[in-house]
Protein backbone atom coordinates (compact mmCIF):
# COMPACT_ATOMS: atom_id res chain seq x y z
CA UNK A 1 0.00 0.00 0.00
CA UNK A 2 1.55 3.33 -1.23
CA UNK A 3 0.48 6.48 0.48
CA UNK A 4 0.24 9.47 -2.18
CA UNK A 5 2.79 12.50 -1.48
CA UNK A 6 1.08 15.73 -0.47
CA UNK A 7 1.33 18.93 -2.28
CA UNK A 8 0.34 22.84 -1.31
CA UNK A 9 0.51 25.17 -4.51
CA UNK A 10 0.15 28.32 -3.53
CA UNK A 11 -1.04 30.81 -6.19
CA UNK A 12 -3.02 33.62 -5.46
CA UNK A 13 -4.48 33.17 -9.70
CA UNK A 14 -7.48 30.28 -9.42
CA UNK A 15 -6.69 29.06 -13.48
CA UNK A 16 -2.97 28.27 -12.34
CA UNK A 17 -3.81 26.28 -8.74
CA UNK A 18 -6.51 24.40 -11.40
CA UNK A 19 -4.22 23.60 -14.09
CA UNK A 20 -1.76 22.86 -11.69
CA UNK A 21 -3.57 20.34 -9.36
CA UNK A 22 -4.71 19.18 -12.64
CA UNK A 23 -1.32 17.78 -13.56
CA UNK A 24 -0.16 16.57 -9.89
CA UNK A 25 -3.42 14.64 -9.96
CA UNK A 26 -2.14 12.76 -13.20
CA UNK A 27 0.85 12.03 -11.14
CA UNK A 28 -0.54 10.03 -8.35
CA UNK A 29 0.17 13.37 -6.03
CA UNK A 30 -2.22 14.59 -3.08
CA UNK A 31 -2.64 18.66 -3.63
CA UNK A 32 -3.90 21.09 -1.45
CA UNK A 33 -4.68 24.20 -2.97
CA UNK A 34 -4.14 28.18 -1.05
CA UNK A 35 -5.11 31.09 -2.62
CA UNK A 36 -2.69 33.23 -0.44
CA UNK A 37 0.47 33.10 2.28
CA UNK A 38 -1.99 33.02 5.21
CA UNK A 39 -3.99 30.02 4.00
CA UNK A 40 -1.07 28.37 3.13
CA UNK A 41 0.96 29.06 6.40
CA UNK A 42 -2.53 27.76 8.29
CA UNK A 43 -1.77 24.96 6.58
CA UNK A 44 1.57 23.90 6.99
CA UNK A 45 0.40 24.20 10.74
CA UNK A 46 -2.01 22.27 10.43
CA UNK A 47 -0.51 19.39 8.46
CA UNK A 48 2.95 19.62 8.39
CA UNK A 49 4.13 16.15 8.72
CA UNK A 50 1.96 15.31 6.05
CA UNK A 51 3.19 17.63 3.33
CA UNK A 52 6.42 16.85 1.48
CA UNK A 53 7.00 20.09 -1.00
CA UNK A 54 5.66 23.21 -1.51
CA UNK A 55 4.90 25.01 -4.91
CA UNK A 56 5.28 28.85 -3.52
CA UNK A 57 4.06 31.64 -5.78
CA UNK A 58 6.13 34.92 -4.55
CA UNK A 59 3.89 37.96 -5.89
CA UNK A 60 0.56 37.57 -4.00
CA UNK A 61 -1.72 40.19 -2.86
CA UNK A 62 -1.05 40.44 1.37
CA UNK A 63 2.17 38.77 2.56
CA UNK A 64 3.89 37.76 -0.34
CA UNK A 65 5.45 34.10 -0.98
CA UNK A 66 8.89 34.58 1.25
CA UNK A 67 6.69 35.11 4.31
CA UNK A 68 5.37 30.98 3.81
CA UNK A 69 9.79 30.62 2.83
CA UNK A 70 10.82 31.50 6.25
CA UNK A 71 8.28 30.16 7.81
CA UNK A 72 9.09 26.42 6.36
CA UNK A 73 12.48 27.09 6.48
CA UNK A 74 13.04 28.90 9.82
CA UNK A 75 10.72 26.35 12.02
CA UNK A 76 12.58 23.03 12.89
CA UNK A 77 9.08 20.93 12.57
CA UNK A 78 8.92 21.72 9.08
CA UNK A 79 12.45 21.20 8.16
CA UNK A 80 11.45 18.13 5.78
CA UNK A 81 9.10 20.30 3.62
CA UNK A 82 10.81 21.18 0.31
CA UNK A 83 9.61 24.52 -1.47
CA UNK A 84 9.67 25.00 -4.89
CA UNK A 85 9.10 28.89 -6.33
CA UNK A 86 6.44 29.29 -8.47
CA UNK A 87 7.40 32.39 -10.77
CA UNK A 88 8.25 34.70 -13.67
CA UNK A 89 10.79 33.66 -15.47
CA UNK A 90 11.88 37.44 -15.97
CA UNK A 91 11.85 37.44 -12.08
CA UNK A 92 15.22 36.62 -11.58
CA UNK A 93 16.27 38.76 -8.46
CA UNK A 94 12.84 36.71 -7.10
CA UNK A 95 14.79 33.69 -7.52
CA UNK A 96 17.82 34.77 -6.20
CA UNK A 97 16.32 36.07 -2.96
CA UNK A 98 14.52 33.02 -2.37
CA UNK A 99 17.79 30.59 -2.98
CA UNK A 100 19.17 32.74 -0.13
CA UNK A 101 16.07 31.93 2.06
CA UNK A 102 16.45 28.51 1.64
CA UNK A 103 14.06 27.87 -1.67
CA UNK A 104 14.80 23.54 -3.17
CA UNK A 105 14.13 25.09 -6.39
CA UNK A 106 11.73 26.92 -9.23
CA UNK A 107 9.37 26.71 -12.10
CA UNK A 108 9.31 29.43 -13.85
CA UNK A 109 5.56 30.57 -15.47
CA UNK A 110 4.31 29.88 -17.98
CA UNK A 111 5.04 26.63 -17.51
CA UNK A 112 4.48 22.98 -19.28
CA UNK A 113 2.46 20.68 -17.16
CA UNK A 114 4.38 17.90 -18.14
CA UNK A 115 7.56 19.59 -17.10
CA UNK A 116 6.51 20.70 -13.97
CA UNK A 117 4.92 16.59 -13.02
CA UNK A 118 8.55 15.48 -13.40
CA UNK A 119 10.00 18.45 -11.76
CA UNK A 120 7.97 17.70 -9.22
CA UNK A 121 8.14 14.30 -9.04
CA UNK A 122 12.19 14.19 -9.29
CA UNK A 123 11.61 16.53 -5.97
CA UNK A 124 9.73 14.45 -4.02
CA UNK A 125 11.97 11.65 -5.05
CA UNK A 126 15.21 12.99 -4.54
CA UNK A 127 17.19 11.42 -1.04
CA UNK A 128 17.29 13.60 1.45
CA UNK A 129 20.70 15.79 1.60
CA UNK A 130 22.72 15.32 5.02
CA UNK A 131 24.83 18.23 6.26
MG1 LIG B 1 0.83 35.68 -8.19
Amino acid sequence: MSKKPVVVVVDDEPDILKLTKKFLDLGEIETITCVNAKEAIKTIEEKYNKISLVLLDIMMPGQSGYSVLEEVKNNDRYNHIKVVLFTVKSFNEDIQKGKRLGADGYITKPFSGKELLKYIQNMLTEKEETN
